[in-house]
Order: structure tokens, then sequence, then C-alpha cells
């Protein structure tokens, strides 16, 4: 056998071997403190820094705590509110025993693999974590209110990861919700309403979603209003909030709780509030922004999924165009180490516009960038169509969809 194919296998034989060879590399990871490298930034950049508790007085001035306890002020002329979120973890009173459980927060702060894990959630967190441990080789339990993880993503890519984590033993406790939890001996008895029996692990992981934190803000003091469901601080497509010259940008605002969406919008107000005038109306578009789960596999998604479509557009006037198949990489493999692929390109109107694009499969979180990029220009299903297919590839596949 010569060519294209075989010589792509070998390729992948030839990369298993690098990763090998790499994988004595982790082992001897050393853990490192980013919020050092950015207060380093910060500085060699000029920026005045403080350390401390913040909080308003007024609109123009904020009280400092430093971790000593002394308390200073800051007056300012515009102030930007980024304080982010943390995440939410039910209180005993709701579920007796919840604070015997971490949170993402505490997953960093694991000293050893444990052996038995239960995850809390259906969202990011929850799969991307619940992941790590199963694939790591602990006894992994997903514990989700509903029948699917990632309810708010394309079906398909529910459907796939759900199925293809039962498949290799990820244990999904579907419609499930935890009621108490205990401390023995041995480590957390889970208590559910789906099984009479209590799950036992050694650790029980909150990840159940994120909120503001704003609460000890003093934002009354400066008037900025928030949204009093849950604690978000109001801001328009600029990111002003109601009070003149103070903004807020990032988790804070609970709009695309992304790193990426914070960084971009903050560029676009710096560039707004101080760029030259051509910038005086920059803003980051919330459109079409793309987003990866690191789950096993990974996924892609940018645009809409097929109900959101289906709802702004109708049925009528949309195409879908679906694969499913196993990538060249596991093509050796027997079908207990075969992991799935599926792709889906939502298209409106005569001209096919893309408005969605989901993956599901290795690598999808390398591939959506350049795709987002074609969506992001208004890409339609002929321009995919018109790119050359990169061979043997698994995204080849989405320029020759039929
Ligand atoms: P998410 O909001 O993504 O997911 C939390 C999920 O937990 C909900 O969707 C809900 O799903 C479920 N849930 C909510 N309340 C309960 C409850 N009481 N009991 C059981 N399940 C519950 O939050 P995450 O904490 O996963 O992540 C926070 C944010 O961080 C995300 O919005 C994401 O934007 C960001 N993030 C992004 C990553 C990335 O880009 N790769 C990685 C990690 C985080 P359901 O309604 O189906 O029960």
């Amino acid at each position: 056998m010569t060519g294209c194919v075989p010589k792509k296998i070998m390729w992948y034989t030839a990369d298993m071997a690098d990763n090998l060879r790499k994988a004595a590399a982790y082992d001897s990871l050393k853990s490192s403190c980013p919020l050092r490298t950015s207060e380093k930034n910060l500085i060699n950049d000029k920026v005045d820094y403080h350390e401390g508790y913040a909080s308003f007085l007024s609109k123009n001035e904020i009280q400092i705590e430093r971790p000593d306890g002394s308390k200073y002020t800051v007056t300012a002329k515009k102030f930007i509110i980024a304080v982010g979120g943390r995440p939410t973890i039910p209180s005993d009173k709701e579920i007796p025993g919840a604070s015997y459980g971490i949170n993402s927060d505490g997953f960093f702060d694991i000293e050893e693999q444990p052996k038995r894990v239960a995850v809390v959630g259906a969202g990011y967190i929850a799969v991307e974590l619940a992941g790590v441990f199963h694939s790591l080789g602990t006894e992994t339990h997903l514990m989700i209110r509903y029948d699917k993880v990632l309810r708010t993503f394309d079906p398909m890519l529910q459907d796939v990861l759900g199925e293809h984590m039962e498949k290799t033993g990820l244990k999904v406790h579907q419609k499930t919700h935890v009621q108490k939890v205990e401390k023995t001996a041995n480590g957390l008895l889970v208590y559910t309403d789906s099984s009479e029996q209590p799950v036992e692990v050694d650790v029980l992981l909150w990840a159940v979603g994120r909120h503001a934190n704003t609460e000890k803000l003093g934002l009354d003091k400066a008037g900025v209003k928030i949204n009093e469901k849950n604690g978000d601080v109001i801001a328009d497509a600029y990111q002003n909030t109601n009070v003149e010259n103070i903004y807020s940008i990032g988790d804070v605002s609970g709009k695309v709780l992304l790193t990426p969406v914070a960084i971009a919008a903050g560029r676009r107000l710096s560039n707004r509030l101080f760029g030259p005038p051509e910038y005086k109306d920059d803003k980051l578009s919330y459109e079409d922004i793309p987003s990866v789960v690191f789950s096993h596999p990974t996924i892609g998604s940018i645009g809409l999924t097929e109900p959101e479509a289906v709802a702004k557009y109708g049925k009528d006037d949309l195409k879908i165009y679906k694969t499913s198949f196993r990538a060249m990489s596991c093509a050796m493999l027997d079908e207990d180490h075969k992991s799935p692929t599926s792709y889906k390109l939502v298209c409106v109107g005569k001209e096919e516009k893309v408005v969605g694009l989901h993956l599901i499969g290795d690598g999808s979180d390398e591939m959506l960038q350049g795709f987002g990029v074609a969506i992001k220009m208004g890409a339609t299903k002929a321009d995919f169509d018109n790119c050359v297919a990169i061979h043997p590839t698994s995204s080849e596949e989405l320029v020759t969809l039929r």
C-alpha cells in the first residue's frame, strides 16, 4: 500500500511515539503562579498597581483594604468593574453536607489523584473536569439534573458526547439531584433521589455555574445598577453601566463568560475611551463567538444551534448538513478505543449562509478558530465547498458535505 492514507497512519504512529516521549515531562510539571506573572506585566507596563479589596465609596472614589487590614481611598475619573465571578455551591441548608464538596478552584488544590469522584453539573466545567478524572483512571460519576449534558449546545453534541461518556465507562447519573452528603472514614456518601444507595466517593465537585462577585463592591454607593436576580452588573453593548464613567467587562456582567471575550471587550473599551477618533464607537460584537469544550473528544461550536436556527428562521428556510465518521487516527484501533466524530453545518436562505457550525471529535478545538473567521465574514456553503480539501484530515469533511 502506498499513498496519502498509509503515510498518514505512519505519521500517527510516529506522533504517538513523540507523545510517549513527551509524557515524562508531564510527570514533572511544577505549579506555576499566573497571578504573579500578571503582576509583573502590570509593573512592566508602568501600571499603578494596588493590592487589596476594593469597594466603592461614591461614583468617583473607592476604598482599598490591604491584606494587613489598613485602608485607603483612591479617586479616579473613570472606573472599570472587572471583578469576575466565582463558583456557585449549594448551601448546607439547601443540601445538608454540601460544603464537604469542592468547586473548580478546589480542583486545582487536589494533591493526589482521587480514586472515586462525583461531579455535579452539566456545563463546561462539569464535562471538562469529569473527562479529565475519567481519562486519568478515576472512577467518575457525573450527576446531571436532566437527561443530557451541555443542554445549551446543539443536540447532536449532547447526544454524541453523552453516549461516548457512557461507552467509555464514565457513569452519567441522569435526572439526579443530590439530597445529602455525609462524611465517613472512607470518604463521602452522596445521597441522591435516583437511587436508594448513596454513591461513595473521595471527592465531590460542584460545577453548577458561577455568579458575579458583586456583593461587597459597594455598588449601591456609586449608584451602579445590578440585576437583582443574579447580581450581574448591567452594562450596555459599549460596556457602559448606568453611571457615567463607570464601565463593566467580563464575567461580572454575566454575558458569555469566556476569558477571551472579556479581553476583547476590554480592548474595544480602551480603544473607544482612549484611542484615536476612528475608534470612538468601538465595541465588541457578541454574535458568533466561537467556543470550545475540552471534553473527550473536544467540542467546537459557533453560531446558532439547530433549534435556535429553526426558532429564528423557520424550518423551511434552513438546510442542515451533517456527517458522522471515525477519524483516521482511530481507524486501526479496536472498537473500545475508537472515539466519535460528528459535524453539523446550519445554513440559511437560498445562498445557504452558514449560521452555525458544531463539531465533536479529536482536533475540534484547533479546527474551529479558522472556520470561525470564515463564518464571521459571512461564509456560505458554496464558500466552504470552494476551498480545496486538505487530505487526509477530519476537517476536509466540512468542505465536502453533501
Ligand atoms: P455552566 O453555566 O456552563 O453550567 C452549569 C450547568 O450546571 C448548568 O448549565 C445546569 O445544567 C447545571 N446546573 C445548574 N444548577 C444546578 C443544580 N442546582 N444542580 C445540578 N446541576 C445544575 O457553568 P460552569 O460552572 O460549567 O462554567 C461557568 C462558565 O465558565 C461557563 O459559562 C463557561 O462560559 C465558562 N467556562 C468556559 C470554558 C471553556 O471555554 N472551555 C471552560 C470552563 C468554564 P442543566 O440546566 O442542564 O442542569
